[in-house]
């Protein structure tokens, strides 16, 4: 797809991150500027994201893809894999311990292709927080949840899109709390904390 990109979007944000969306891949507005989730999708999550007091400064976003497909087609599953070295190198250099994948590309690249975990579709994995062993990566919370593009063609999915961002809070506090016990020099890890 870098044939027929006009720019690569292999995302931003802050580079020390508790949380790391991944989405699925650019559109036209992504393509034209170099930045991921610019467009009206992007205004969207920057909306959820402002819901649960965040701003887009304070994670980190990427995309399962790096490149634009052309006419906006689904990316291949042969095309996530080519972009995973890339993916994974920043899933390595952020080592967040909340990943949010949006959309069904970007959860069946996480549980399969990453956590060896069955993906059953976005519907049916929604709605709960995961704890992970990630490929080469570590354990991690996962929130699987729809894309915001998804409630901008069908409004009526956002109730849930709301919903999974408030488990977002929530492992926030999880994470504020692992935190604090471990600097009262609680001689666990921060992932044993972060389990319930
Ligand atoms: N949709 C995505 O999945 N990623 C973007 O960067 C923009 C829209």
């Amino acid at each position: 797809m870098h044939k027929s990109r006009t720019k690569p979007v292999p995302g931003e944000g802050n580079l020390d991150a508790d949380i790391l969306f991944i989405g699925e891949a650019p559109g036209r507005q992504e393509d034209l500027s170099g930045r991921p989730f610019v467009g009206q999708a992007g205004k969207l999550l920057e909306t959820l994201l402002r819901g649960i007091g965040l701003r887009r400064e304070e994670v980190f976003i990427t995309n399962v893809v790096k490149c634009r497909p052309p006419n906006n087609r689904d990316p291949k599953e042969e095309e996530v894999r080519a972009c995973s070295a890339h993916t994974q190198a920043i899933i390595k250099l952020i080592e967040p311990k909340v990943i949010v994948t949006l959309g069904n590309h970007s959860g069946k690249y996480v549980f399969s292709m990453l956590g060896g975990r069955e993906w059953k579709g976005v519907s049916r994995m929604r709605g709960r927080i995961y704890e992970l062993e990630l490929r080469g990566i570590g354990e991690v919370l996962v929130i699987p949840t729809y894309h915001p593009a998804a409630a901008l063609y069908n409004p009526k999915i956002r109730p849930a899109l709301e919903k999974d961002f408030s488990l977002i809070a929530e492992a926030r506090e999880r994470i504020a709390k692992a935190n604090e016990n471990i600097a009262k020099g609680k001689p666990r890890s921060l992932l044993d904390f972060l389990k319930k």
